[in-house]
């Protein structure tokens, strides 16, 4: 059996030396567990943050230790009278090949219902946090101007779809001419703005939101979040869902602004920070909205997918990168 542990916490943009790939037998499993065998393992920004020893909603990961993220597999052997081998499983599993886990915390998928690689993005994690951010903090009506950044991600897709279902005019910040043509051509974005090319990134959002904006979703903070900014309407939202711009930030002082804030005074603005955790008991909400707007058609996801086990500290080193497009993804064999 392979395993990918934390061998270093990184300083600045995690590297080769972060990670560790070794071998170790699978144990036995006791009562009411049972042995998955990873099919899908997910790479999440928010797990830079746990690489770090700092504090947060989720405990930091302990050097030497496996690391564990989101994943779907299949049950390949069964203590739990909750699963028989053949049983696809969701669940936080670990970067390993086969991993044992207590029945409990894990939850069965159906392939038939959704591809398995979907119960980790748009129906999973990352569609329900673009759910409850927009419909809970963000609350668009039909006719407003709703810009997302990290627009391309696999939040950001689906944040900007859902808006255009609410009847929204939607504006796009993502990092490559590829992914705002995928925007607007693709997914139904009214614009988008390759933020790595505009030399004043402020105007480029005036031009692109001749109405001023009412909802920003956050996905990246910093220069990105000031440009933005600027352009709040009266009474604007902006659900803080992460600040992917800073989560490398070396010199642990991370000045990344809102420097504009006392907008939100002028303008009687709200900015909330949230996490997908907070929504627990409303998640079949989130669920079966997603669920249905996928099946009338309404809403498209992308997957970006890199094939191999070993390739699991890249394509996490990649979301840094922004060479994802959609859900990022390692399909393990
Ligand atoms: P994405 O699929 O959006 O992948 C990350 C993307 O971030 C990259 O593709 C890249 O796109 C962009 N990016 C990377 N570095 C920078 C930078 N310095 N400045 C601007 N953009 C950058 O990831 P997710 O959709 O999974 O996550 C998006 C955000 O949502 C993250 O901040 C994450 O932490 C947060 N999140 C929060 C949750 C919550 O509960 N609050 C839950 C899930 C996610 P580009 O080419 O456009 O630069």
């Amino acid at each position: 059996n392979k395993l990918i542990t934390l061998q270093s916490r990184p300083q600045g943009l995690p590297t080769d030396e972060t990670f560790a790939v070794k071998e170790a037998p699978v144990r036995q499993p006791e009562e009411n567990e049972v042995v998955v065998k990873s099919i899908y393992l997910s790479v999440d920004p928010y797990m830079r943050g746990r690489m770090s020893a700092a504090k947060s909603y989720v405990e930091p990961y302990r050097i030497g230790e496996v690391i564990e993220g989101g994943g779907v597999g299949e049950v390949v052997e069964s203590r739990s009278e909750q699963f028989k081998p053949g049983d696809k499983v969701l669940g936080m599993l670990n970067w390993q090949l086969y991993s044992v886990h207590n029945g409990s915390q894990l939850r069965k998928v159906d392939d038939q219902v959704a591809p398995l690689s979907a119960y980790l993005g748009v129906i999973g994690m990352t569609g329900l946090t673009a759910y409850f951010g927009l419909m809970d903090i963000g609350r668009p009506k039909a006719g407003e101007t709703v810009v997302v950044s990290g627009a391309a991600g696999a939040v950001g897709s689906i944040v900007g779809q859902i808006a255009k279902i609410q009847g929204a005019r939607v504006v796009g910040i993502a990092g490559s001419e590829e992914k705002t043509k995928w925007l607007t051509e693709q997914l139904g974005f009214d614009a988008a703005i390759n933020y790595k090319e505009e030399a004043d990134l402020s105007a480029a959002v005036g031009q692109a939101c001749p109405q001023g904006v009412d909802v920003y979703f956050d996905n990246v903070g910093g220069a990105v979040t000031d440009a933005v900014m600027n352009h709040l309407n009266d009474y604007a939202r902006i659900p803080l869902c992460g600040s992917i711009s800073a989560y490398n930030d070396a010199s642990g002082k991370s000045d990344i602004g809102p420097r504009p804030y006392v907008k939100l005074i002028k303008t009687r603005s709200l900015m909330k920070g949230f996490v997908l955790g907070e929504y627990m008991d409303r998640l079949p909400e989130g669920a079966k909205a997603l669920g249905q707007w996928l099946s009338e058609g309404k809403l498209r996801y992308e997957e970006t997918i890199f094939e191999g086990f070993d390739r699991m500290p890249e394509a996490f080193m990649e979301l840094f990168n922004g060479s994802n497009i959609g859900k990022m993804l390692v399909k393990v064999d």
